[in-house]
C-alpha cells in the first residue's frame, strides 16, 4: 500500500471537507442574514400596512359617526347645499363642517399613501372615497392642490377629471408620495 498516496488523498479529502464546511458555514450565515433582512422588510411592511389600516379605520369611524358628511350627495340633501361654489363661499357652520370633513379625508389619504410606502394597494380605496366628494374636490382642487403631495394631487386630478394641470403632466407622480 502506498501510504504516502493514501495520506495525500486523506489530506486532500480533509482539506476539501474543511473548505466545504467553511462554504456551508458562510452560506448559512449569508442565508441567516438574508432571512433576517427579509424578516425586517416584512415587519416594516406589516407595521406600515397596520398604520395605514388604522388611519383608514379612523376615517370610517368618522363616517359612521357623521354619515351626513360622508359624501357630497348626502351632505347636499341634509344641509340643502345649492352648489359646490355655495359650499366654498357660504361660511356657515354646515359648510365649514363639511369642508373640514373633506380635509380630514384628504389628510387620511395622504397618510395612507405615506405610511404604506407603496400605496398602490390602496389606490382604488382612495379613489372611491374621493369620488364620493367629487363635486367639492372639483370646486376646491386648485385651492387645495398645494397642501398635498403630488401622488394624492394626481389621484384628485383623476377623480375630478382635471382638464390638465402640472400634476396631470407629472409622469412619475403615480401613487408615490414624492
Ligand atoms: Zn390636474
Amino acid at each position: 500500500m502506498n501510504w504516502d498516496a493514501v495520506s495525500a488523498v486523506g489530506g486532500a479529502a480533509s482539506a476539501a471537507a474543511g473548505a466545504l464546511s467553511v462554504y456551508f458555514a458562510s452560506t448559512t450565515i449569508r442565508s441567516a442574514r438574508e432571512a433576517a433582512k427579509e424578516q425586517a422588510v416584512h415587519s416594516e411592511r406589516l407595521v406600515a400596512s397596520q398604520t395605514a389600516n388604522e388611519t383608514y379605520n379612523d376615517y370610517l369611524r368618522l363616517c359612521i359617526q357623521y354619515p351626513e358628511l360622508s359624501s357630497y350627495d348626502v351632505a347636499k340633501k341634509r344641509f340643502k347645499f345649492s352648489s359646490p361654489s355655495y359650499v366654498r363661499a357660504a361660511c356657515t357652520i354646515d359648510t365649514e363642517r363639511y369642508l373640514w370633513f373633506v380635509s380630514y379625508l384628504l389628510n387620511a389619504c395622504e397618510r395612507i399613501i405615506l405610511d404604506s410606502k407603496d400605496g398602490s394597494d390602496w389606490h382604488d380605496v382612495i379613489w372611491d372615497q374621493l369620488d364620493y366628494h367629487k363635486p367639492i374636490l372639483t370646486e376646491m382642487r386648485n385651492v387645495w392642490a398645494s397642501h398635498y403631495y403630488p401622488a394624492l394631487r394626481r389621484i384628485i386630478c383623476d377623480v375630478t377629471e382635471c382638464p390638465g394641470c402640472e400634476d396631470c403632466q407629472a409622469e412619475d407622480a403615480g401613487i408615490r408620495a414624492t
